[in-house]
């Protein structure tokens, strides 16, 4: 698959009108059995939640998906939407989907909020009302068997993904990196982001304490997850290619 070649210091690809996608989410939704929480709003933007309740009982899993908290990713939010719209959820599941964490970053296609503050290193000690709104939406909701969080990397070869699994349970990342593959290629480096890295998966040993600046990962593992994926798709690779490489992801941890 022929790389772009564009994406030089920064993310330089295709954007994304983010009003316009939180609209077709909105409307999409409903129709699907999603019920939605509009948990903060800024500059005329929601913030949305959405839940979908599990469709059979016993419930097999809870379920946590996010993006778009850097707004320069655009494939996570349009991700969202092509899951909402496809429809393919297992009845077992109880899903929690927050589209986009950060709409104002989208609007002026930069990582970080308006005030310049890395949303997505916020999650320690919150400065930004962003980051505040979203840790009060999540406290009231239940514990999540695993979350997945949508991202892409402007500097990647290909797909990889961080698994957080302290408790040794059986892993995800597997599973997804076969399902990606067929769609996307895997950027297969022995070190990225400056971690060691086998296959595409990088399984970090560092503890929450430890870090300083937390992303929002850390803050699930925790508080309210034991188990998840940071999914990062290649930026450098076409929009529709990043976008069904998290849809694959999605599914693939989400066969249960
Ligand atoms: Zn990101």
């Amino acid at each position: 698959m022929q790389r772009l070649g564009k994406n030089h210091g920064g993310y330089h690809g295709e954007t994304i009108d983010i009003r316009a996608v939180l609209q077709e989410i909105e409307m999409a939704a409903p129709a699907h059995g999603w019920t939605a929480e509009i948990f903060h709003a800024q500059d005329g933007f929601p913030w949305p939640a959405l839940h979908r309740p599990a469709r059979h009982m016993p419930r097999a899993a809870r379920i946590y998906l996010s993006a778009g908290i850097h707004g320069d990713e655009p494939a996570g939010p349009l991700a969202a939407l092509r899951l909402i719209q496809a429809n393919r959820w297992p009845d077992s599941a109880e899903i929690f989907l927050v589209p986009c964490l950060n709409p104002i970053g989208f609007q002026l296609n930069q990582r970080a909020n308006a005030a310049g503050i890395d949303l997505n290193r916020d999650y320690r000690n919150p400065k930004s009302a962003e980051t505040r709104a979203h840790i009060a939406w999540l406290e009231r909701q239940p514990p999540f068997d695993f979350y997945l969080c949508l991202h892409e990397d402007w500097e990647a070869h290909g797909f990889y993904l961080y698994e957080q699994n302290p408790d040794g349970r059986p892993p995800l990342a597997e599973k997804i990196i076969a399902a990606v593959r067929a769609v996307c290629p895997i950027d297969l480096s022995d070190n990225i982001e400056g971690r060691a890295a086998v296959n595409g998966i990088i399984r970090p040993n560092l503890s929450p304490p430890q870090r300083p600046d937390w992303p929002e990962a850390f803050y699930l593992i925790g508080y309210q997850s034991r188990q998840g994926c940071t999914l990062e798709a290649p930026s450098d690779f076409p929009l529709a290619t990043r976008v069904a490489a998290l849809v694959a992801a999605v599914n693939a941890a989400l066969t249960i």
